[in-house]
């Protein structure tokens, strides 16, 4: 089926040759004895022009098919004026498209956010949603490579666990064969194990968390990108996830130029170093500019704006009370090694050294008030000379929507899965 076929994009530089394409029908006009059909696939558009003097049949053929109906079609290319057509001695109709649409897929009027979802595979033929989606593979394809540049080896955890990560909160239960078990809230406690036998490992995969959060940073079903290094500290994986930063802000304009220019969107320029914030420095600022805030408390809100008016970049903030992190976190008295990249007023992620002897961790478990046996599954092997290590989990949805300049995370999720959403 596919022998002669050429990508469209491809049809510029096969002018005067005979060529195949696979695609669907944007649009039709008939004008006095000329049929021009619009046809799209992936890569690019063209037209076919159909002239009724020439071929009677193909002009009808042409004139009767539905918009958004899939064809091969045959011809010769040929420059038209400023673009280029084809001149079809063939069209084949593979698949007819049935009228009325559930949504305009030339993304010429527009249509809910909401409808584009449940609509997802017809609206993938709208170029600016196809292009977002080409924009997260191509991401996702950068973030490895860099990964794998950097002597990191790529591991899978289970996704189905039997004890909670993090004490039990925000997590789904699922009933495995009579007996209660959780979706992975997070790859945390596997990957930290994993630099027992590794350098470093990463992980790109889809978590859960059962948060009845109504935001548009949050779904139930995220994908995370996760990094674990042994013999580092917060400081050299706050370095590491720079340089990501860096390399994918500076590859993904270079890479994706042709789908941020159908999106008409610039993303941020990659920052030369990203400031580190203290907390407590945070919360002064934070003061200063006339919000009242407790020290300890999370910084979100009215507090989190202030903040971003003086970073509107990236920044971290590090060294959060110690108390407002989990147990898995190296404790530096009131305070925490720890770190949150932000966006202006998006977190993107958060890290820290974590804490690899075994007496302090079981000591962190009880002031977190979690019970210290059941986790000794985990932490037994802190006993058998685990190395000191650091790793972050950086949200890839949060991130593409700073990509492709989004506002709601659901923009760049394929199937977003939100409280209210479980689709088929
Ligand atoms: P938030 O406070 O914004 O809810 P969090 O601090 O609970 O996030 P972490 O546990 O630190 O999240 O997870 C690391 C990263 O994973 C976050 O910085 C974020 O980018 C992403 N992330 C976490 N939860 C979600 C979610 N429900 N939906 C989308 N991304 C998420
Ligand atoms: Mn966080």
């Amino acid at each position: 089926m596919l022998n002669d076929r050429i990508k469209i994009k491809e049809a510029p530089s096969r002018v005067g040759d005979k060529v195949v394409i696979f695609g669907w029908v944007e649009d039709k006009r008939i004008v006095g004895g000329v049929a021009f059909l619009t046809v799209r696939d992936p890569t690019g558009v063209i037209q076919l022009t159909v002239k009724r003097d020439v071929n009677k049949d193909l002009f009808m053929k042409a004139g009767a098919i539905p918009r958004q109906s899939t064809i091969k079609a045959g011809g010769i290319v040929r420059k038209y004026g400023e673009t280029y057509e084809i001149v079809p001695n063939f069209i084949h109709v593979l698949s007819i498209a049935k009228h009325p649409l559930p949504i305009d897929p030339t993304g010429r009027t527009d249509t809910s956010l909401h409808k584009l979802i449940q609509n997802r595979p017809l609206s993938l033929r709208i170029p600016a949603i196809n292009a977002i989606f080409r924009l997260r593979a191509l991401t996702k394809q950068v973030i490895r490579e860099f990964f794998i540049e950097k002597g990191f080896i790529e591991v899978d955890t289970p996704k189905i666990i039997a004890t909670a990560t993090e004490g039990g909160a925000n997590l789904f239960e699922v009933d495995y064969f009579g007996k209660p078990a959780y979706l992975a809230q997070s790859p945390q406690l596997y990957k930290e194990q994993l630099t027992m036998g590794f350098d470093g490992v990463f992980e790109i995969a889809q978590f859960y968390r059962a948060e009845k959060s109504h935001t548009r940073k949050h779904l139930t079903e995220f994908t995370s990108v996760d990094l674990e290094v042994a013999y580092a500290d917060y400081n050299d994986v706050m370095k590491i996830l720079e340089e990501l930063i860096k390399y994918i802000f500076t590859e993904i304009p270079k890479r994706g130029a042709k789908e941020l220019e159908i999106l008409n969107y610039k993303p941020p320029q990659p920052p030369t170093e990203i400031p580190r914030i203290t907390y407590n420095d945070a919360i002064d600022i934070i003061r200063r500019r006339g919000v009242d805030i407790k020290w300890g408390s999370d910084i979100d809100g009215e507090a989190l704006d202030k903040l971003a008016e003086e970073y509107p970049g990236f920044y971290y903030i590090i060294d959060w009370p110690w108390d407002s992190k989990p147990f898995y976190i190296r404790r530096k008295g009131d305070l925490s090694e720890s770190f949150d990249l932000m966006m202006g007023k998006l977190e993107l992620s958060s890290g820290g050294t974590r804490e690899h002897r075994y007496e302090h961790l079981r000591r962190n478990l009880k002031e977190k008030q979690l019970n210290v046996e059941s986790f000794e599954y985990h932490t037994r092997f802190y006993k058998y000379g685990m190395p000191p290590h650091a790793g972050f989990g950086l949200g890839l949805d949060r991130l593409m929507t700073i990509i492709t300049g989004r506002e709601n995370i659901r923009e760049v999720v394929l199937y977003p899965r939100d409280p209210e959403t479980v689709a088929p």
